[in-house]
């Protein structure tokens, strides 16, 4: 990856605050977060349950609207875009992993893949390359015929990977992926996002309340009562 490109801010969160109102009191969930995210870094944010992970990663990726502040992506102010082009957005650059890996029980691990291509309207011999190309970098090609439930849990999540990549989307945001897997392959899939980072120059924002896979990546950011530290 050249220089420039480097070091080019893919996101810029602006005093970004989120609130969320219950019946009987304001949540802040998110409280004034500034951030500057560069293209190719892998970053982990780490906090108890409760700290704001989700309701940051849900911010940058628009599926959710800050109450203050803004998010630029790629230079477009999320703020400013309406629901359609942030889809649009999502779909072309952005790939998310859930950690409860999502994964469509009736169609098979390549199946699951490809669905993202087929809702972009990608045609299908362009579909099957992207499809088994993806499969390949998390290394399944073997399972792509398996349903999920014949799949480990390792290797569901790994699928639900290849999910989030076979667009080859510039960022990833991973919300806790490896909260349902055993230490060993919590650690394989931190150690494949490193690679996918070094390898294609794609960002990752990934979160974690597991301090043993922090030393895998680029930066580590705190969090607590939705405040960065
Ligand atoms: P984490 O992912 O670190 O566990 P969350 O971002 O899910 O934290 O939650 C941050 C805070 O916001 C918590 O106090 C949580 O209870 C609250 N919260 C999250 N989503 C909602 C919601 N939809 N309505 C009300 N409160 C919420
Ligand atoms: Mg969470």
């Amino acid at each position: 990856m050249n220089e420039t490109l480097q070091n080019k801010i893919i996101i810029r969160a602006i005093n970004l605050t989120k609130d969320y109102q219950t019946e009987s009191q304001t949540v802040r969930a998110v409280n004034n977060v500034n951030l500057e995210v560069k293209s190719g870094e892998f970053i982990t944010f780490v906090g108890r349950s409760g700290s704001g992970k989700t309701t940051l990663l849900n911010l940058i990726s628009g599926l959710d609207y800050p109450t203050e502040g803004q998010i630029l992506f790629d230079g477009d102010n999320l703020d400013k875009l309406n629901q359609k082009e942030i889809i649009s957005i999502r779909r072309k650059k952005i790939g998310i992993i859930f950690q409860s890996f999502s994964l469509l029980p009736l169609l098979s691990a390549y199946e699951n893949v490809e669905l993202p291509l087929r809702i972009s309207g990608i045609k299908s011999t362009t579909r099957k390359k992207m499809t088994n190309k993806a499969i390949e970098t998390v290394g399944l090609s073997h399972r792509s015929r398996h349903r999920p439930y014949e799949l480990s849990g390792g290797e569901q999540q790994r699928i639900a990977i290849a999910r989030a990549i076979v667009n080859e989307p510039n960022l990833i945001l991973a919300d806790e992926p490896t909260g349902e897997l055993d230490s060993v392959n919590a650690e394989k899939i931190f150690s494949s996002f490193k690679k996918m980072v070094k390898d294609k120059g794609i960002t990752i924002l990934a979160t974690t309340h597991d301090r043993t896979l922090l030393n895998l990546s680029d930066r580590v950011i705190e969090i607590s009562d939705g405040k960065l530290v």
